[in-house]
């Protein structure tokens, strides 16, 4: 995967817990390195594009093109590449899948960035959004915090008015990937309030990563200034088991006290579900905070006291 920032990046790279998630540095493998597949996407992708791995919800990728690269992509095996690219054929056997089995309610478009290849998921978002048995849909994206000013562009003002049009009629979910509290400028406040107008509910998604958010601080203050700005963070995550990502996993007795500390402090919407996306195996499992004993017949209240359940 090449180096790849925006210029709005570019300009803040010079802040070590932005540059680090994008600038080829010690972190980064050499070329060359083969990535894995941990999550078994590409065992689950039924139709090209299409990931059916729980049975209510599908996952598609739009394309594998992003506006910036970041070091620790969990699809780092992918990105940047052509291949992913969706034609109007394969929109349309995505679609007939999901037509075919209504046991899918939930559909989420990923990538890839659907945000930095507007025309492809207006599309797509306009055949969605008449399947009946589609109840939800929802949009991963990074570019709010990559390229704010993308969102004047005139596709995408157009994919959002889209959105606003679909989101009027279905539940719909623009989950934001954010890691550190230094990447919500003016500007990426600014735009959340302009997608709060769509009809959306904004929420978050957040990697634990190893140099540049593994303190309690940083979340704290990412997570409390999201919540003021209408972001529900949603998901808090153990970095994914990739191969050649090693550098950037913090140790999970780390993160338990880290995810324990903001659980005391932190209002209980603004504080996301720490889990684990388990490698070679089902589900993103919610990891236990420090508070119940093994058994679970005594806890630590928030204040340290400890009590029988
Ligand atoms: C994460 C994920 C989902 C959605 O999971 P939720 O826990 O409902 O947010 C769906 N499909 C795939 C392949 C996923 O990785
Ligand atoms: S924006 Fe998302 S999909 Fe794209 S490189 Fe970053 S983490 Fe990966």
């Amino acid at each position: 995967m090449r180096e790849k920032l925006t210029k709005y990046l570019k300009e803040l790279s010079t802040n070590q817990n932005i540059g680090r998630q994008y600038l080829v540095e010690e972190y980064s493998m050499q070329d060359g390195h083969v990535y894995t597949d941990p999550l078994m996407e590409d065992s689950h992708e039924v139709v090209k594009g299409l990931i059916h791995k729980y049975k209510n919800r599908a996952l598609i990728k739009v394309s594998y093109h992003c506006a910036a690269h970041c070091r620790f992509c969990t699809r780092i095996r992918q990105i940047g590449t052509d291949d992913g690219t969706l034609t109007d054929a394969d929109i349309d056997s995505i679609i007939n899948y999901l037509i075919a089995h209504p046991e899918i309610d939930d559909v989420i478009l990923s990538g890839g960035d659907p945000f930095y290849t507007p025309h492809i998921t207006e599309v797509l978002l306009s055949k969605l959004k008449d399947i009946e048995s589609v109840k939800v849909l929802r949009i991963g994206t990074r570019l709010p915090v990559q390229s704010p000013v993308s969102f004047a562009s005139k596709p995408i003002l157009r994919l959002l008015e889209l959105v606003k049009q679909v989101a009027s009629e279905k539940p719909f979910f623009i989950l934001i990937h954010i890691e550190h509290p230094d990447e919500l400028t003016p500007e990426v406040l600014s735009l959340f309030k302009t997608l709060r107008q769509q009809h959306v509910t904004l929420l978050s998604q957040t990697v634990f990563l190893k140099g540049i958010n593994d303190h309690v601080e940083p979340l704290f203050q990412l997570f409390r200034t999201l919540y003021h700005n209408g972001v529900v963070p949603y998901y808090l995550y153990h970095c994914d088991k990739v191969a050649g990502l090693e550098n950037f996993v913090v140790p999970l007795e780390a993160e338990i006290e880290i995810a324990t500390e903001l659980h005391r402090r932190l209002s209980g919407i603004a504080c996301p579900a720490f889990v684990i996306d388990v490698h070679n195996g089902y589900g993103k499992l919610p990891v236990p905070l420090a508070y119940f004993t093994a058994d679970s017949t005594t806890a630590k209240d928030i204040e340290g006291n400890i009590i029988t359940l």
